[in-house]
């Protein structure tokens, strides 16, 4: 059972469905809650809410709250927390929170947690950035985008982000609206790939049929981004493990190294 002490209330503000499968959701922001972009909350749901929770498939010992990480996509600025969720069928916690409405309650964890922030890395000296996400792991990105340390660090930001449809690329086209309030003094290049497998997409900005695995060793694909992950380059990569351990291969046989203490280039979280 979870110390209510280290537990916080956020009311549903507004959900927003993407298709079948994908939703994001605003809750209030907890009095003192602070993050930094990439962070992630633990986020929860209450028996009492959700009909069936107690189910012994998936809770066992009968706990009366179920938690998961939820990396927050809105900017460390804003009022609300805005999160991002995939529904996964028969999954314990998204087939339950999927059926939210507006006004209803969820559990924040009051701590924020998780390394994937930029102000992990030490050395090399920003230059390059590398944002490679499949699906919901775009999350983190998102909040990143809308803050002054991506824009006031880095002479080029690279996005690539991967899912199986056209459709799944949520937040996509927002992005440049998201950030342009940042580029004021910006002079740098903002380059958006989108890499959809499933069917072959149509889009103004870069965008592949290939897996991301694939693209980054395309010399075609990469002549269009105009240059090269390298030892110089910062490159976090989130979502689905098994595309952060693919794309983590490729990128260490191209030289780069895993952020360790600081040094290093690649950062990744797993989502599962
Ligand atoms: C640090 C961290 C941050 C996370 N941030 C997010 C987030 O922002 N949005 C989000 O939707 N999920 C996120 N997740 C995953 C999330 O915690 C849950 O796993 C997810 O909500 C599914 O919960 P579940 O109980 O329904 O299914 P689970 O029993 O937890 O998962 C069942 C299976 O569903 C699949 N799965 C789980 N998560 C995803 C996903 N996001 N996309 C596609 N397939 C998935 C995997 O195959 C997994 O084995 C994050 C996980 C971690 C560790």
């Amino acid at each position: 059972m979870s110390d209510e002490s280290k537990l916080a209330t956020g009311e549903v503000l507004s959900i927003t469905r993407w298709g079948d499968q994908l939703f994001s959701f605003t809750l209030t922001r907890p009095a003192g809650y602070k993050f930094e972009a990439g962070q992630f909350a633990r986020i929860g749901l209450k028996s009492d809410q959700i009909p069936g929770i107690y189910h012994e498939d998936f809770n066992p010992e009968g706990q009366e709250q179920i938690f998961r990480a939820y990396s927050i996509v809105s900017s460390i600025y804003d009022e609300t927390l805005e999160f991002f969720s995939v529904t996964v069928p028969e999954g314990s916690f998204t087939s339950r929170l999927s059926h939210l409405k507006v006004g209803d309650e969820v559990l924040i964890d009051k701590t924020p947690f998780g390394f994937l922030t930029l102000s992990r890395y030490q050395q090399p000296e920003p230059q390059d950035l590398w944002l490679i996400a499949t699906g919901t792991g775009a999350a983190p990105f998102i909040s990143m985008l809308q803050g002054f340390e991506v824009w006031s660090h880095y002479r080029r930001v690279v996005f690539i982000y991967g899912a199986r449809y056209q459709d799944d690329l949520v937040y996509f086209d927002q992005l440049e609206s998201l950030a342009e309030p940042f580029w004021d003094q910006w002079d740098g290049e903002f380059i958006k790939v989108a890499s959809v497998t499933r069917e072959i997409p149509a889009m103004d900005d870069i965008c592949t049929n290939q897996r991301i695995t694939e693209l980054l060793g395309d010399d075609d694909l990469l002549d269009q981004i105009g240059f090269k992950p390298s030892s110089t380059s910062h490159v976090m990569l989130c979502g689905n493990p098994q595309m952060i351990k693919d794309v983590k291969q490729v990128l260490k046989d191209q030289g780069l190294s895993m952020n360790r203490r600081g040094v290093g280039n690649i950062a990744v979280e797993n989502y599962w």
